[in-house]
């Protein structure tokens, strides 16, 4: 096992010395917002976020070949959620129930059977976090989950909360670093929630740091 020095490409001034829990049947991988709109050409496009998606697929196989839970958050809103502009609220229309765009990206190997977490489904709210008003912490516990691998979109809103919210509920986080992307709106935005993170007592990884071989990558 290596530690991680270096986080993604465009979130790689972080570094750490942690040791990295290798994952087991008491894990599972937690993919954050993979669905058309928040993959370029969405209404909501992380820029590059397509690029991942071979490692993420990586990262699936992995813990589909060894039988682990692997689940999945989706904005799942209804087409007049109040977190959209005409409604008063601060996003351009998105996540829609039914539509194209709320749809998981159609590159990805999704396994069959994936448990999917759908958050925003209520008009008046918006999930701060996955664990925002869903069934997932109850599913965690359900199935004995200690530790939760992170991955997906965007680094600096949702995936910062959900991690956050994880680290808050006892559980172990681990962020895959090479599997997330942030908007970047602001130049620091990535870094400062990856140090939020840490700070919250998160973990840091990339593939190699997880057990995955490199054939597999
Ligand atoms: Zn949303």
């Amino acid at each position: 096992m290596k530690l991680s020095k270096q986080a993604s490409p465009s979130d790689s001034s972080h570094t750490q010395t942690a040791t990295i829990p290798q994952p087991d049947q008491h894990s599972a991988l937690l993919l954050v917002d993979l669905q058309n709109d928040f993959f370029p050409g969405g209404a909501l496009a992380v820029p590059g976020a397509d690029i991942l998606i071979p490692l993420i697929n990586a990262y699936i196989k992995h813990f589909s070949r060894h039988g682990w839970t692997i689940l999945a958050t989706r904005d799942w809103h209804p087409a007049n959620h109040s977190s959209f502009t005409e409604q008063q609220g601060h996003w351009p229309i998105h996540g829609v129930q039914g539509s194209r765009g709320a749809q998981f990206h159609s590159d990805l190997v999704l396994p069959p059977g994936m448990m999917v977490i759908s958050k925003g489904t209520d008009p008046k709210k918006d999930s701060r976090s996955g664990f925002d008003g869903t069934s997932l912490a109850d599913r965690l516990e359900d199935l004995n989950i200690h530790t939760l691998y992170v991955l997906g979109l965007s680094t600096e809103h949702f995936v910062k909360h959900t991690v956050l919210d994880g680290c808050q509920r006892g559980l172990h986080v681990v962020l895959l670093t090479d599997a997330t992307k942030g908007d970047n709106h602001q130049k620091e935005d990535s870094p400062n929630a990856l140090q939020e993170m840490t700070d919250a007592g998160a973990s840091l990884a990339n593939i190699g740091d997880v057990g995955i071989p490199a054939s597999s990558q």
